[in-house]
């Protein structure tokens, strides 16, 4: 080794421990949120940027590849404008398609929101989805992967619960290609029994969670005097029950 390289080696020894000393930096990618808390708001800054704040529910809210956190949640909460995209249940996220970076081989992560929900982004290409009243529900089957994340990435659920945002409306139950959980969370109890497959088998019954779950009210608009402006088209005409529809259902 020469002179030159052994004192650049020293020189970037120190540098590194003088970073130990400095505050520690969280790399992120893409739209997350600020803070974590709902009134904080959230960072559009798409490229790998780096935050001295930790990320909140960094476990079941994040997904992480390379030590960058990538924000896989739906940003409603956290006072979301932009164009968004109606899911139900549990689904494929290609993370290398969300923070638009390409990749040989697609790196994918699964969301295990719930019943109704949003996003950001739309459904990932290369994966199987069904649309039904404006919301998207995977069609395809769950790798192993997926069952192994479950029991701890379930809980953005819970994460999930105590935050104020309004969900997806929907009216009937998901369709037959959905092989995913059915646990009703939202403001709306889609009744399987209305709808009527005609030679089908009979809709199957109710899950239990379904009697035991506290119904939630539709949430305040944080955003009252913009969100009309900004309503994605595709939603429009769910708007108009938004408040008054399901009241007193609790
Ligand atoms: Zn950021
Ligand atoms: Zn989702």
């Amino acid at each position: 080794m020469s002179r030159m390289n052994l004192a650049g080696l020293l020189a970037m020894l120190l540098l590194a421990s003088a970073g130990v000393v400095e505050a520690k930096q969280w790399r992120y990618a893409g739209m997350h949120p600020r803070t974590g808390q709902p009134a904080d708001g959230l960072c559009h800054m798409e490229m790998v940027h780096v935050h001295t704040a930790a990320p909140l529910h960094a476990d079941t809210l994040y997904r992480t590849r390379e030590n960058v956190y990538v924000f896989i949640g739906d940003p409603t909460p956290f006072g979301y404008e932009g164009p968004r995209h109606a899911y139900y249940g549990h689904h494929p996220v290609v993370l290398n398609v969300l923070v638009n970076i390409s990749v040989d081989r697609d790196v994918v992560e699964y969301c295990y929101h719930d019943g109704p929900h949003y996003h950001s982004y739309e459904p990932p290409p290369r994966h199987e989805f069904v649309e039904k009243e404006d919301v998207s529900y995977y069609a395809g089957e769950y790798p192993q992967e997926y069952k192994q994340g479950s029991p701890s990435l379930v809980r953005v659920n819970t994460v999930y619960r105590s935050w104020s945002a309004p969900r997806p409306v929907i009216t009937v139950g998901p369709p037959p290609e959905y092989r995913g959980p059915v646990i009703q969370v939202g403001l709306n109890i889609p009744v399987p029994s209305v709808e009527i497959r005609v030679g089908g088998p009979p809709p199957p019954p109710p899950p239990p969670e379904w009697e035991g779950r506290v119904v939630r009210e539709e949430r305040v608009h944080v955003h009252h005097d913009h969100c009309d402006h900004h309503e994605h088209k595709k939603h429009k005409k769910h708007k108009k029950h938004k408040h008054k529809k399901y009241k007193g259902r609790d």
